[in-house]
């Protein structure tokens, strides 16, 4: 495992933990909005379990470590990212 991923590793557990505390409590506002963040951070958690931490799903090329820090638990690179929108 890269240290970029066992970094992000341990920020993504830590944000798992905090959203499932919230959402057991049932006090965030934003129910929905936390319910969508536990699950694209499981997502990235298996994806640096599966090893493909770092690849992005639409092209599979990398996304880059300045993104990746900024955003653990995203799934596409940029230009991925603005395809999407483009098509929206
Ligand atoms: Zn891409």
């Amino acid at each position: 495992m890269t240290a970029l991923a066992t970094v992000t590793q341990a920020r993504l557990l830590q944000r798992r933990t905090a959203l499932r505390q919230s959402l057991a409590k049932g006090t965030s506002m934003h129910q929905a909005a936390a319910a969508r963040e536990l699950a694209e951070t499981e997502a990235a958690l298996a994806r640096i379990e599966q090893g493909r931490f770092g690849r992005c799903d639409g092209c599979g090329g990398a996304i880059g470590r300045q993104r990746l820090l900024a955003l653990p638990a995203v799934r596409l690179c940029i230009e991925c990212t603005s395809k999407v929108h483009a098509t929206r």
